[in-house]
Parts: C-alpha cells; sequence; structure tokens
C-alpha cells in the first residue's frame, strides 16, 4: 500500500512511523480481509505510476477520485468528503473568495487537486510546490499572498500558526477514495464491502473520532 506521509491528519510521521486516518482505516480494511500491508511511503506525484507500474497494489492518501485518475486507476467509493480551502495571512482582508485570487501569487502542491482548481482561475499566478509545508513556508514569507490546500491539513496548518487563517468556501468539495490497478475489479468489491462494514459497525465513526475534532 503506497501513501505520502505528509498530510495530517490522514497520514503522517510520527517518530518514524506512519500514522493516521487513511492509515488506521486501511489496516482495519485488511484485518478485515486476512491480509497483512507492507507500507511505502513515496511522493505524492509518483503514487500513480508506481499503482500503475505495479509497484503498488493499493494506494490511500487521501487522494481525490478525479475523472482525469479514473482514466489511469479504478476507485473504491469515496471514503470522506473534502474541500479545497484558501489559507491567507490573518490580517489580509483582500481575499475571501477563489476569484479574489485573480492577479495574486497563489501557492498549490504540484499535482495536488489544488493545482487543478487554482490554474483553471485566470489571472493566478500559480506557485508550485513539493509539499504543503514548503507552501506554507513561503506564505508566512511573503512570497505567496495564499496557499489553496485540502481541508483538514489546511486547518492543521492554521492552528500551528496562528499568523495564518482559513477562508472556507462551498466551492471545490472534493471525495478521497482508495485507488487499485484499473483492472483490479475484484479488489474494489472486496475494499468496497469492507468499507460499507466499517461504516455500518461503528469502526469508522471511531476513527473520525480519533482524528477529527
Ligand atoms: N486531495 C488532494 C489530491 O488528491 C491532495 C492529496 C494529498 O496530498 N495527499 O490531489
Amino acid at each position: 500500500v503506497g501513501t505520502n506521509a505528509e498530510f495530517e491528519p490522514f497520514e503522517y510521521l510520527q517518530n518514524g512511523e506512519i500514522v493516521g486516518f487513511d492509515v488506521d482505516l486501511m489496516e482495519e480494511i485488511a484485518k478485515s480481509m486476512g491480509k497483512e500491508i507492507e507500507w511505502k511511503n513515496i511522493a505524492f506525484d509518483g503514487l500513480l505510476p508506481a499503482l500503475q507500474a505495479k509497484k503498488l497494489d493499493v494506494i490511500i492518501a487521501g487522494m481525490t477520485a478525479t475523472e482525469e485518475r479514473k482514466k489511469t486507476v479504478a476507485f473504491t467509493q469515496p471514503y470522506y468528503t473534502a474541500s479545497q480551502v484558501i489559507i491567507v495571512k490573518e490580517g489580509d482582508n483582500s481575499i475571501k473568495s477563489f476569484d479574489d485570487l485573480k492577479g495574486k501569487r497563489v501557492g498549490v502542491m504540484l499535482g495536488f487537486t489544488g493545482d487543478t482548481v487554482v490554474s483553471e482561475i485566470e489571472g493566478v499566478k500559480v506557485e508550485r510546490f513539493n509539499a504543503a509545508y514548503a507552501g506554507i513556508m513561503a506564505l508566512k514569507a511573503d512570497k505567496v499572498d495564499a496557499v489553496v490546500l485540502d481541508s483538514e491539513p489546511a486547518k492543521n496548518y492554521a492552528k500551528q500558526n496562528p499568523e495564518l487563517k482559513l477562508i472556507n468556501t462551498d466551492v471545490a468539495k472534493e471525495e478521497y477514495a482508495i485507488a487499485v490497478g484499473k483492472n483490479d475489479k475484484e479488489l474494489v468489491e472486496d475494499i468496497d464491502k469492507v468499507l460499507i462494514e466499517l461504516k455500518a459497525n461503528g469502526t469508522y465513526d471511531k476513527l473520525l473520532e480519533k482524528y477529527f475534532n
């Protein structure tokens, strides 16, 4: 199973160990399927190529099931609804919506859905970073005016950096799902079955409570 452990609270490193909501969820799925997971922590933009090259069987990485990605891999049913949010400096009142990003320097993470959303807005100066952390550093250093990132990791960065604030909008909703090989129909069915079970028996809610409050 491949992931990119830079996406708290879904997957992140704690004392060198990969932990997070996705990790616990996948471990529950594996347990129910009688399998043992070998975790691989790699760059986010290397995950889909590795799956296609069969170096991975599964990806769980807060990955949005986009139409574009569905062309090359198969996704299970969604397990989390997220959205893209805008992070700005506390005193900045010039940005209240995605439209306000026009003419601004906006940090995104290379290949993330936020990259796609921002790249579609005309007149934005898009700055691409390899890690969310790097984008946040650039914002704090005034090298960009805003950063666009998935809601939950964004909340974490805002919590850790009081000089930053979040702009929540209703647009740019997206759903995270587990990715498997394009022809692995059986694996999709098996994982979907377990996901339904975990949602019905309270395990999923317990994990939500553990990681999101
Ligand atoms: N949800 C975003 C995407 O799918 C970001 C995922 C991530 O960084 N782990 O592109």
